[in-house]
């Protein structure tokens, strides 16, 4: 996803905004508004919080809060939106039964502002849908997926396969990395320093604004193959 954070100083937080572009044949606004609900509860629950160099020289502590506004439009719609967008807020995501890969995904590269999603992955009371806007912020999986010493929940940034706890298992009767030994997603929770790492390597501007990710600027099929445009 791509999205535009920007810091208010009176307030003493950062507001990353971003607007979700729904098409395809399952983008439904109850679906929408459930899909929304699980990104802006799951992020904004994490008070991920980071250090600001104030003008006057002293460091305050800023909270990252979460804007996330979406909207369902035609695929007429989303062609002449993508060619016209050069604003970071916006993304557009396909919903269908099947594509490609088999599984929900964005864009071709960490931070695209496309995505193509699932019906089949329960989005909106999965944690599918925070996962895959953390992978639009640039997020990548943890390098270590064994994280059976963890006693909170699995970050949401953990993929299948992930080994946890008994108690975060699909079957929490069964040894760790047998059939259904693994993380069940439901258990992940966006960690605050999950919320911090977005803004790794990143510089805010002298007006305070940050742009984040990537305009890919694409449409989907309802196979997921993206459309290619003539310039
Ligand atoms: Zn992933």
């Amino acid at each position: 996803m791509s999205a535009i954070a920007y810091i208010r100083p009176e307030a003493k937080e950062i507001v990353i905004s971003a607007k979700l572009w729904f098409y395809g044949t399952f983008a439904a606004p109850e679906l929408v508004d459930k899909i929304v609900l699980e990104i802006s509860s799951q992020y904004n629950e994490a008070q991920g919080k980071i250090q600001i160099r104030q003008t006057d020289g002293s460091i305050a502590t800023y909270l990252i809060r979460f804007e996330i506004d979406s909207a369902v439009v035609s695929v007429d719609e989303v062609f002449d939106l993508v060619q016209n967008n050069t604003d970071y807020r916006n993304n557009y995501i396909r919903i269908e039964q099947d594509n490609i890969l088999k599984r929900s995904f964005m864009g071709h590269e960490l931070g695209g502002n496309i995505g193509h999603w699932l019906i089949s992955d329960n989005l909106g009371e999965s944690t599918t849908a925070a996962h895959e806007f953390g992978h639009s912020l640039g997020l990548d999986h943890p390098a270590d997926v064994d994280l059976r010493a963890r006693e909170s929940p699995p970050p949401m940034m953990a993929p299948r396969g992930t080994l946890v706890k008994p108690k975060f298992q699909w079957n929490p009767t069964v040894n760790a990395g047998e059939f259904g030994g693994t993380m069940k997603p439901i258990y992940r929770k966006v960690c605050p320093e999950e919320v911090v790492q977005i803004f790794a390597g990143h510089t805010f501007s002298a007006e305070g604004t940050l742009n984040l990710g990537i305009l890919n600027n694409l449409v989907y099929d309802e196979m997921g193959n993206p459309y290619y445009f003539i310039e």
